[in-house]
């Protein structure tokens, strides 16, 4: 028996045959050609092909990981277009009198190089997607269709490092479990993991080989990021017991369904969705969500080449407002800026985008932008509960800078006698000085919305994006947990209520904390709401 440390991704047992995946057959000769004219053609026409495969991959990942986590696949087509990796293809192709693998594989190392050794993070993270159309790339010249499990019984996919699309390529019920020996717990197969629901370690490191590992019997035991690798007799019996104790509380969870959120000694808490898309609008009423606490609307403007209409986004909210039928709605208004980049804003390059342009920033300075999507909400509004959220607010004054346009917008609607309804309208706070403020602030909006992630990252002054401070992001932080307390104070001081719509809300490890502060609502991703009213059903506050 051999027991090997990774990162974990998602929690869960699995347990059964060990399938290594390797790339190996992948490896490109570099041949010479006479006619580098029809090898042009053969890499244009391998570039249709790929283009082809990312669109079936990225309707299979919408259909089951949602059109946010599936974006990925669209980056990769545009990638195929770009016109310099192009270029540097046929160039040595025609330049070497090459095969196109070879010219491929050339470039996309190269390229991969370029992208690894750039100051920033968002640009050093597209390495491993260059690196990854390339293999589809070769794998369509070569006739090896990479990502393709061949396994008939569903096995632990143990890997060097797994790329998105090889995740997701896989038939969800043939994989019991991944382990890698690289990756990180914020890449995007990680999230896909997450997503697809599957037990998987990452970045398990050098004592992860494959020696011999092929068909034997593994447990990954997501709780505690072990692998483990031909177990004893007792620790099999132990992780199967755990396995089967697993199942029966997820099928446990399904009769959660139709039950209200409250403790045993009475306390109530809202529990709310998060989505990014009407895509998740499914999954919402499927996990029985109380209403949707933060609908992030900058997704609908990262998806577009051009700023959206009124009338585009008016449908959209209208949509999700009915869908929900007079359940609250809250959409944040536009988040776009620091990792959430939209070309056509025209935004100049920042030395620390984090804490320069973004959210409330943008929509104070372009109110042009901002009122668009004010009357696209006030109009919404009549058609359902429909709140309204603003980001990264820091000061009272921004909040009455917002109450001013806000006038301006409702002011102008009437002018043209287009109705309108009356939203609530909140902030978030995730910003240490909006905590610090909290009193004044709340005398001025119907609800707060504590965003953990950013305040997480201001309050500890670590870079969210920054996987290399994983091990210092510590959202349990007492500086960051005082801060949720005194926001929910003062709330409650000026009569209003407080929800949290970070990620930390679904951490199940806190509920109890969250329902002893006086947290009114928790939102988080439709998945892990059932989990929380597990928790809050069974807990007693009074004990
Ligand atoms: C947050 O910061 O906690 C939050 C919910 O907003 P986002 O993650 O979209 O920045
Ligand atoms: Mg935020």
């Amino acid at each position: 028996m051999k027991a090997i440390k990774g990162k974990s991704v998602y929690t869960g047992t699995a347990i059964g045959k060990i399938h290594v995946y390797s790339k190996e057959q992948q490896q490109v000769k570099r041949v010479k050609v006479e006619n580098t004219a029809s090898e042009i053609e053969r890499y244009n026409q391998a570039c249709e092909v790929a283009k082809e495969q990312l669109g079936k991959l990225y309707d299979k990942a919408c259909q089951e990981v949602g059109e946010d986590s599936a974006a990925i696949f669209e980056i990769h087509q545009m990638m195929l277009e770009d016109l310099d990796y192009k270029d540097s293809v046929e160039n040595i192709i025609s330049t070497q009198e090459v095969n196109a693998e070879y010219a491929v594989a050339e470039t996309g190392d190269n390229f991969a190089q370029m992208f690894a050794a750039m100051d920033d993070e968002y640009m050093q993270a597209r390495s491993a997607d260059i690196k990854d159309i390339s293999e589809r790339l070769i794998g369509v010249l070569s006739g090896n269709n990479s990502g393709k499990l061949n396994t008939d019984e569903p096995t632990i996919i143990v890997a060097d490092d797994l790329a998105p699309s090889e995740t997701v390529q896989m038939d969800k019920d043939k994989v019991l479990a991944f382990v890698t020996r690289h990756g990180s717990v914020n890449s995007h197969t990680a999230i896909l993991a997450r997503t697809m629901g599957i037990p998987a370690l990452v970045a398990c490191g050098d004592e992860l080989t494959f020696e011999g590992l092929e068909g034997k019997k593994g447990i990954v035991e997501g709780a505690s990021g072990t692998f483990i690798v031909e177990p004893d007799e007792a620790v099999l019996f132990e992780k199967t017991n755990q396995r089967e104790l697993e199942l029966k509380q997820k099928e446990l969870l399904q009769t959660l369904k139709g039950k209200e959120n409250v403790t045993i000694d009475g306390r109530k808490i809202m529990l709310y969705a998060n989505i990014g898309n009407i895509k998740d609008l499914g999954s919402v009423l499927q996990n029985d969500a109380g209403g949707i606490g933060l609908f992030r609307s900058e997704f609908i403007y990262l998806e577009k080449n051009d700023f959206p209409t009124e009338e585009e986004q008016f449908n959209i909210y209208k949509t999700v407002v009915e869908t929900m039928a007079g359940k609250r709605v809250i959409i944040r208004t536009l988040d776009i800026g620091a990792d959430k980049k939209c070309d056509y804003f025209n935004m100049p390059a920042e030395e620390n985008p984090a804490m320069g342009r973004r959210a409330i920033r943008i929509c104070l300075t372009q109110p042009e932008i901002f009122k668009t999507q004010l009357r696209a909400l006030f109009r919404a509004s009549l058609y359902g509960k429909l709140a309204i959220m603003y980001p990264m607010i820091t000061s009272v004054n921004e909040v009455l800078r917002i109450k001013e346009i806000v006038e301006e917008v409702k002011s102008e609607l009437t002018q043209q006698e287009i109705p309108f309804g009356k939203p609530e309208q909140g902030i978030m706070i995730e910003t240490p000085a909006a905590v610090m403020v909290a009193q004044d602030l709340a005398k001025l909006v119907d609800f707060f919305s504590i965003g953990t992630n950013d305040l997480t990252q201001y309050t500890l002054a670590i870079d969210r994006q920054n996987e290399s401070l994983d091990s210092f992001y510590d959202p349990h932080h007492p500086a960051v947990l005082r801060m949720i307390k005194m926001v929910v104070d003062a709330s409650h001081e000026a009569g209003i209520w407080t929800g949290i719509c970070g990620e930390l809300g679904a951490d199940t490890a806190l509920t109890r904390t969250f329902l002893e502060m006086g947290v009114d609502e928790l939102s988080v991703s439709p998945k892990a709401i059932l989990p929380i009213r597990k928790i809050v059903v069974e807990t007693n506050l009074s004990k």
